[in-house]
C-alpha cells in the first residue's frame, strides 16, 4: 500500500531513515518542521502554484503522439515535463525549495550537480528569488558539461569544482555535505531528487506529484480521453518517475513502469540499475536499493545519460517494488538512442536520453501492449544531449 508520509523515523518500511552526522540532525527535524508547516498553509501553496503557473509553464500539456502511436499499435500519450522552464521536470522541486528556504529566513542555497541539470535548475531559482547559491561540481564533469556551468555563470551562481575522488557526482556530493555541516545556520542544501536523508524523500515527492496530479485531470476518461492503462517513467534518483507514479500508485488497473539504465547491458556489469540489480544499503544518508560488492563498497554506475548514472534510488521506490506497486525493468545504451532517433524523426520532439530510455521499454514491449493506452513521462528535452550522441553515434 502507498503511504501518505513515512513512519516517525522517516521510513518508508524498511527504507528510508536519516543516516547523517550529528550535526545535521537538527537542520533536517527545522526542514522537517518548515516543510510540514508550509505544506499546510494555503499561502506557501498560492505562491507556489502562481510561480509553477507563471514561470515554470505548468500544466504541462499532455500531447497524443499520433505517428508513433500508429507505427507501434497503440495510443501513445506523452507528458510534456520537457516543455517545462529550463527543459525539464527538475525546476518543479527547486522553485519550490527555494521558496521554502525564503520563509526559512535563510540567503544561501548549495546543492550538487552530475551533469549540470539541477545545478541550473537550482541557480534558476536562486536567480528568481534573490539567494545566493553555490553549486558543487566535480572537475571532470565541469570539463565534460562546460555549457551548463556557463548557464549557472550566468544565473549569477558560483560553481566549485570538487577535485576530490574521482572528481563526479559522488564527491560534489560529500562536498556539499561538508560545506552544510559547517553552515547550517544560513544555508539550506537543495537536493534534487527524491534522494538523501528523511525528509527529504518525502518533502520532493510531494513537490513532483503535481505531475500526476495534472495527469489525472488531462486523461480523466471523459469522452475523447482515455484512462491510462500503463505509465513509463525513466528512473535516476527517481523523481520525475515518483511524480507521475505516487497518485496512480495502488489503483486497480493502471500498470507502472520505472525504467533503468541498463548501460553496456546488464551482464557487463556497467550500467544504473539499482532497483533491478542492487541490493540495500546505506547511500547519501536513507537506506535503499544500491549497487555495491560484497564488502558493501558502493559500485560507480554507468548510464549514457548523466540523469541516470547514479548508483542508488529514492528509497520510496525501494519499497514501491518490494510492494509491488510499480514494476523496474532496464534499457541500454544502444536502445535509448535509438528511441532518441525515433522521437525525433516521428514527432519533431528530440527527448532527453533519460526520457528515452521510457521510450525505448515501450517500442520493445509494443506487441504485449497493443491497443493500450500509454503514458510516457517525457522527463526533459534532448538539446542537451545532441552533441554527446552526435559523438558517439553518427
Ligand atoms: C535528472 C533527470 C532525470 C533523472 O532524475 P530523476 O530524479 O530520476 O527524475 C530524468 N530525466 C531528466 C530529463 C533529467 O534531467
Amino acid at each position: 500500500m502507498r503511504l501518505e508520509q513515512p513512519d516517525g523515523r522517516g521510513r518508508f518500511g524498511a527504507y528510508g531513515g536519516a543516516f547523517a552526522p550529528e550535526t545535521l540532525m537538527p537542520a533536517l527535524a527545522e526542514l522537517e518542521s518548515a516543510f510540514v508547516d508550509a505544506w499546510a498553509d494555503p499561502a506557501f501553496h498560492r505562491d507556489l502554484e502562481r510561480l509553477l503557473t507563471t514561470y515554470v509553464g505548468r500544466p504541462t500539456p499532455v500531447y497524443h503522439a499520433e505517428r508513433l502511436s500508429e507505427e507501434l499499435g497503440l495510443h501513445l500519450y506523452l507528458k510534456r515535463e520537457d516543455l517545462a522552464h529550463t527543459g525539464a521536470h527538475k525546476i518543479n522541486n527547486t522553485i519550490a525549495q527555494v521558496l521554502l528556504t525564503t520563509r526559512m529566513g535563510k540567503p544561501r542555497v548549495i546543492a550538487e550537480t552530475g551533469a549540470g541539470q539541477h545545478g541550473v535548475a537550482t541557480a534558476t531559482a536562486c536567480a528568481l528569488f534573490g539567494l545566493d547559491c553555490v553549486v558543487y561540481m566535480g572537475e571532470k564533469d565541469i570539463e565534460r558539461q562546460a555549457l551548463n556551468v556557463y548557464r549557472m555563470r550566468l544565473l549569477g551562481a558560483e560553481v566549485i569544482p570538487v577535485t576530490s575522488g574521482a572528481g563526479t557526482l559522488k564527491d560534489a556530493v560529500s562536498a556539499a555535505l561538508r560545506d552544510w555541516v559547517a553552515s547550517v545556520g544560513d544555508t539550506h542544501y537543495v537536493i534534487g531528487s527524491v534522494v538523501g536523508p528523511h525528509p527529504f524523500p518525502w518533502m520532493v515527492r510531494e513537490f513532483q506529484k503535481v505531475i500526476g496530479e495534472e495527469l489525472r485531470n488531462q486523461l480523466d476518461g471523459s469522452p475523447g480521453s482515455p484512462t491510462p492503462d500503463i505509465i513509463v517513467a525513466p528512473v535516476g534518483g527517481g523523481s520525475n518517475a515518483m511524480g507521475i507514479f505516487y497518485p496512480y500508485a495502488g489503483d486497480e488497473g493502471v500498470r507502472l513502469v520505472g525504467v533503468e539504465a541498463a548501460g553496456f547491458g546488464i551482464r557487463t556489469g556497467k550500467h544504473g540499475a539499482s532497483l533491478g540489480e542492487g541490493s540495500p544499503g546505506v547511500l547519501h544518508g536513507a537506506m535503499t536499493y544500491l549497487l555495491q560488492d560484497r564488502h558493501g563498497q558502493v559500485l560507480e554506475a554507468h548510464s549514457i545519460s548523466a540523469g541516470l548514472d547514479y548508483p542508488g534510488v529514492g528509497p520510496e521506490h525501494a519499497y514501491f517494488k518490494d510492494e509491488g506497486l510499480v514494476e523496474y525493468a532496464s534499457v541500454t545504451d544502444d536502445d535509448a538512442v535509438v528511441a532518441f532517433h525515433r522521437l525525433s524523426r516521428t514527432e519533431g520532439i528530440i527527448p532527453a536520453l533519460e526520457s528515452a530510455h521510457g521510450l525505448a521499454w515501450i517500442v520493445e514491449h509494443a506487441a504485449e501492449l497493443s491497443g493500450a493506452t500509454v503514458v510516457l513521462n517525457l522527463s526533459g528535452r534532448g538539446d542537451k544531449d545532441v552533441q554527446q550522441v552526435a559523438a558517439m553515434y553518427d
